[in-house]
């Protein structure tokens, strides 16, 4: 197992539990405006959970894939909730689709991520358009797979495609929920983002820092 990648997938979920602690009052009152309120707190734990996990496990030589399924696992068990469940199962995809190979390329890592964006998928059954984290995940992850595709280094790519999916969750203000707890008070979340989806860009952005 690469110890380095290890490091650096603990690092990357560290700064997500960071900016996580950050914002969690701003997500939770954006989750309350037609959903329960609970987005920012159910991030934190799941977040927490996460990094504790991930921690242990790199500082006793981990590889990366493992880190994150393990922190995956973590997340899903503490979190509760929909973006919880969702959440850890994308960063198990992630780490089993990475493994514990000593230097993971560019290539390697996006094809995680799409990993990950398969799975949420599959397990939400959520649609673009739907004003949910999907509307995030997909264009984070097809930016990153273009860039990557591009030859662009890790780095360069994830910033970029953090750029957008910081655009995309800001332009699910304008649409109606057509899932999850939001859907019943639809159009009270009008010119309102998707909270789901503002974690996400928000994650994205930070881990971006890290790379
Ligand atoms: P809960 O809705 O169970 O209280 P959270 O408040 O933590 O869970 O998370 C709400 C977020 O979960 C929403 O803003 C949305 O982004 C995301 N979400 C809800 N349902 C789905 C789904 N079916 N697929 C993908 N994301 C979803
Ligand atoms: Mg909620
Ligand atoms: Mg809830």
């Amino acid at each position: 197992a690469s110890r380095n990648a290890g490091r650096v997938a603990q690092a990357a979920i560290d700064s997500i539990r960071a900016v996580i602690d950050r914002d969690v009052d701003e997500l939770g009152r954006l989750d309350a405006i037609a959903g329960d309120g609970d987005h920012g707190i159910g991030m934190q734990r799941g977040v927490h959970a996460a990094a504790a996990a991930a921690q242990e496990l790199s500082a006793a030589g981990a590889g990366a894939g493992t880190v994150l399924a393990r922190a995956g696992d973590a997340w899903a068990d503490k979190a509760g909730g929909t973006s919880g469940a969702l959440w850890g199962a994308a960063l198990r995809a992630a780490g089993e689709r990475l493994g514990d190979e000593h230097h993971p390329d560019a290539q390697a890592v996006a094809d995680a991520i799409q990993n990950a964006r398969a799975t949420v998928q599959r397990m939400g059954k959520a649609e673009l358009g739907d004003k949910t984290m999907v509307d995030a995940i997909v264009p984070f992850t097809d930016e990153l797979t273009a860039k990557v595709g591009e030859g662009q280094r890790l780095s360069a790519a994830w910033s970029r495609a953090a750029e957008r999916a910081t655009a995309a969750a800001a332009d699910t203000a304008e649409m109606l929920p057509r899932l999850g707890r939001a859907r019943p008070h639809a159009e009270k979340s009008l010119g309102t983002p998707d909270p789901g989806a503002v974690s996400f860009a928000l994650a994205m952005t930070a881990v971006a820092h890290v790379l």
